[in-house]
């Protein structure tokens, strides 16, 4: 049948659109949750940003907040400001949800060892932050600057998102049950390598081994206190989310399904397409789709679970 010029330009309108539509959030009627992202990540301009998360499919996204810029032993003298990736702080983030408020939302941070810090963290909560994130200094998990937060966070209902890097943010990982213990009201969620790296029971701390490959043992340190402690999640989000699931995906199957109610998407990129190898968020999309054990579960991690941990979420 010839083709009228009519049909074609119909037929290359769609395309178009198409062309033009999200790739990995495909079907627009699925919400995803990215519960971790930052603005001006590595210097990402604002308008690159927002087409980032819509080329990826996110419908709300959650901005998570530096601390303040101070040259202490916590910020490594000043290496990890900006949460070491040039994140702005909470008055940018609060002010970019409100005129963006369609989809987006923010949370409440602070560098926990400095003058004011639960205050100001608590000003930001107050004026909507749904969480405190990211928790991303050099500080024993279970000082009394941290116990201060813990604390904030249990009398405004909010969770914590601690970022887990041996050696170098949140020290005491093997401890952090006690705390878990002493805040049963507080939900956590752990994020990055060490947080990552410990669900494998063969794993040992290593600063120079922090996305290991492989075949994964069950019982380590992360996937007992996902197990164990009603009040600890897991955020999935950067490389090492990524890594932890593509590694060993038969184990990846029974992880999912063992945990689908403690898991929750989060992209944590700084690219600026939004999609294919250089974009981990659209990539995490993809392999939860592609190993969760249901279409169920997959709901669950990529926005149920989201709805459930954070209150006022819409
Ligand atoms: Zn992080
Ligand atoms: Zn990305």
């Amino acid at each position: 049948m010839t083709q009228t010029r009519r049909d074609f330009l119909t037929t290359s309108a769609f395309a178009a659109i198409a062309a033009a539509l999200p790739r990995t959030g495909e079907a627009a009627d699925e919400p995803i949750i990215d519960i971790h992202q930052h603005l001006g990540y590595s210097g990402r301009p604002d308008d690159v940003f927002l087409r980032h998360q819509q080329v990826m499919g996110a419908t709300l996204t959650i901005l998570l907040p530096a601390g303040r810029s101070v040259n202490t032993p916590s910020t490594h003298d000043g290496v990890s400001n900006g949460l070491q990736a040039q994140a702005l702080g909470n008055e940018a983030c609060r002010t970019f949800a409100r005129s963006h408020q369609k989809g987006y939302r923010f949370a409440a941070n602070e560098v926990p060892d400095v003058e004011g810090a639960t205050r100001e963290i608590e000003r930001y909560l107050k004026l909507g932050g749904l969480l405190i994130a990211e928790q991303k200094f050099g500080v024993e998990c279970d000082s009394p600057e941290m116990q201060n937060i813990y604390a904030l966070a249990q009398e405004h209902r909010v969770p914590v998102l601690m970022h887990w890097q041996y050696k170098m943010y949140n020290y005491g990982f093997e401890r952090f049950y006690k705390m878990l213990e002493k805040y049963p009201r507080v939900n956590f969620l752990g994020h990055a390598q060490t947080w990552w790296a410990n669900v494998d029971k063969k794993y040992q701390d290593d600063e120079k081994n922090l996305y290991p490959k492989g075949p994964m043992t069950p019982g380590g340190i992360s996937d007992r206190y996902l197990s164990d402690y009603p009040n600890m999640f897991g955020d999935l989000s950067a490389g090492s989310g990524l890594n932890a699931l593509t590694r060993d995906e038969e184990f990846t199957k029974d992880f999912l399904r063992r945990h689908q109610d403690k898991l929750v998407f989060g992209s944590d990129c700084s690219d600026h397409e939004g999609a294919g190898e250089k974009c981990q968020g659209s990539q995490t999309i993809a392999v939860i789709r592609r190993l969760a054990p249901s279409k169920e579960i997959e709901r669950k991690l990529l926005y149920g679970n989201a709805k459930r941990l954070i209150r006022k979420l819409p």
